[in-house]
């Protein structure tokens, strides 16, 4: 007699499945079995629709599934520059006569953050650190749309309306406010639902000085997790931190307590060779962002970094939101830094994009491989788009051809979160619609009239 079937929560059957595991296991017509948060098994459609008895069954034919993406360096409510300061300068923290994060209210930035969560779960991102001002805003965009996160404050003593005017004047009270933002954020969201956490994000080593590095470094060291900030993205911010500390931006946060294994540092630009040999020595993470780094004009060292001992890991940075994209341009930029040489291959990036995030934020059992035992954060894409065509070995055509508007399906601890490239928790155009709406009003306060607006 046969046993009966084993009840699971949802059955994904008939989906070319890329598990991204230690062996590189590929499944057609495979299936994935779903019971709560967590993957409960992995095989053939055949063997697994007899084996289980699902509440409820994603027929995944011509679907390509895949590890949920893991985007590891973000500002959601920065959408609100976007398609508008990448032609002015490197970051929208130091361009004059733009909005700017100090100007949003709680309910703007929530606003706007509900649209970058919602562009990034749409392109395949599962797992996403963001941080800004209003973090707690930020959380809550994350829990309306069933993402994955890792949340942090923005903390600063510099006077962010200097700092657009290219001064770096410090305040202390405005370092104190930032530390309690990010405290409050961690008091009242750390563990939400079991998908959110909240970790110390100090902005940058020239926007806070000495003395703030070395409190937050304090905090995070007494939290855990991951210490979230930037590091050498401008020549101006070596020379600025050079000028204040006599050290590269990589020393000052060294010296600071603030350079090893759990941080997490985006972009690593203008790093020169000893500054390369710490950053490795540290087995900090680089968040990089190609498209962020070329359009500036750069093009971080990230395999002189990978090479010392640094983890590389991708993020899109408030650029398109497409982590394919960004895994082919790390790929192309590389090959441009290297004069041609064929450094890299779609593997490595997509490797990038999936298990190295995971390690990066301490889920490397957790997600980032499609495994029994581990975190049901999966991805669909429609291999019905010609983007998608023809499959041989499937990293390749994914890195160099398709498009993150491929994803039509994305689940996170188990959870189907987006359906026909649609948020299911939530209304996806009403959220288009409404950061519409505060983008006018902040465009035109800041003296600039949306085209939407006429006249
Ligand atoms: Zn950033």
């Amino acid at each position: 007699m046969l046993d009966a079937p084993t009840p699971c929560d949802l059955l994904v059957t008939n989906a070319l499945v890329m598990t991204l595991d230690d062996a590189g296991t590929i499944i057609p017509g495979g299936a994935i079995a779903i019971a709560g948060t967590r993957i409960l098994a992995i095989g053939s459609t055949a063997e697994l629709t007899k084996t289980y008895a699902p509440a409820r069954t994603i027929d995944a034919r011509d679907r390509l599934a895949l590890p949920g993406l893991v985007n590891v360096h973000n500002h959601s409510p920065l959408m609100i520059t976007r398609g508008m300061v990448e032609d002015l300068g490197f970051a929208p923290m130091y361009v004059p006569n733009i909005p700017q994060g100090h100007r949003l209210s709680q309910e703007e930035a929530f606003l706007l953050s509900r649209l970058g969560v919602y562009e990034m779960l749409r392109q395949g991102s599962t797992t996403i650190v963001d941080y800004y001002r209003f973090p707690e805003a930020l959380a809550a965009a994350h829990a309306e749309l069933g993402t994955r996160a890792i949340i942090g404050g923005r903390i600063h003593d510099v006077d962010p309306e200097a700092l657009a005017q290219g001064r770096h004047d410090h305040a202390t009270q405005i370092g104190r406010a930032s530390i309690v933002e990010n405290a409050e954020l961690i008091a009242r969201w750390n563990g939400h639902d079991g998908r959110i956490r909240c970790d110390w994000a100090p902005h940058a080593p020239d926007t806070c000085s000495d003395a703030l590095l070395k409190e937050v470094a304090g905090l995070a060291d007494a939290h855990g997790g991951n210490v979230h900030t930037h590091l050498a993205q401008s020549k101006s911010e070596v020379r600025i931190v050079r000028e204040r500390t006599g050290k590269s931006p990589a020393e000052a946060l060294d010296a600071a307590g603030l350079l090893h294994a759990r941080t997490i540092a985006a972009h690593c630009i203008h790093l020169d060779a000893a500054d390369v040999a710490l950053c490795g020595r540290a087995g900090m993470t680089v968040a990089h962002s190609p498209i962020g780094n070329a359009k500036a004009g750069d093009v971080a060292p990230i395999l002189a970094l990978r090479d010392a001992g640094a983890r590389i890991a991708l993020c899109t940075d408030t650029m398109s939101g497409d982590m394919v994209e960004a895994m082919r341009w790390a790929v192309c930029m590389q090959r441009v830094r290297q004069g041609g040489e064929f450094v890299l291959d779609a593997a490595t990036a997509l490797r990038w994009a999936t298990r190295a995030g995971a390690e990066a934020i301490g889920m490397a059992d957790e997600i980032g491989v499609l495994e029994p035992g581990r975190k049901a954060d999966v991805i669909l894409l429609d291999l019905t788009a010609p983007t998608l065509a023809p499959v041989v070995d499937g990293a390749g055509i994914l890195v160099w051809s398709a498009s993150g508007h491929d994803v039509d399906t994305a689940i996170v601890d188990g959870r189907v979160v987006l359906e026909g490239g649609l948020p299911t928790l939530t209304d996806g155009p009403a959220i288009v619609r409404e950061a519409q709406k505060v983008a006018e009003g902040l465009w035109t306060r800041a003296g600039r009239r949306p085209v939407t607006l006429g006249g």
